[in-house]
């Protein structure tokens, strides 16, 4: 296990650029999904959640793309979804959490 918490307890799901989404909410550490006993299924919704993270900013011109922030919303809901499964699978160890993305919403204000 990654972190060192002596009793991680909250999971944050926070989709993040090349990272498993699942962390720490005590100290933020990343956590692999592997180190959790997670079904095949959820383990590869979270990972490809994770990588559709941020396809709604044109990393070369670093702007919001048209529709961006509903591509932000959708990944949210999808990203409650997946929380839900999580929560399930990890019943009775830990307690899930989510924390939704708000970055097209801070592209869309910074013109
Ligand atoms: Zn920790």
């Amino acid at each position: 296990m990654s972190c060192e918490c002596t009793t991680l307890k909250v999971l944050k799901v926070e989709a993040d650029v090349g990272a498993d989404p699942l962390w720490c909410k005590t100290c933020g550490c990343n956590l692999e999904c592997s180190e959790f006993k997670l079904s095949t299924s959820l383990a590869k919704e979270l990972r490809e959640w994770a990588e559709l993270y941020g396809k709604w900013i044109d990393w070369n011109t670093d702007t919001l793309i048209p529709n961006g922030i509903e591509m932000e919303d959708d990944h949210n809901e999808a990203g409650i979804r997946l929380a839900e499964k999580l929560k399930r699978e990890v019943f009775g160890s830990y307690t899930v959490t989510l924390i939704p993305s708000s970055m097209a919403r801070m592209y869309a204000n910074k013109k």
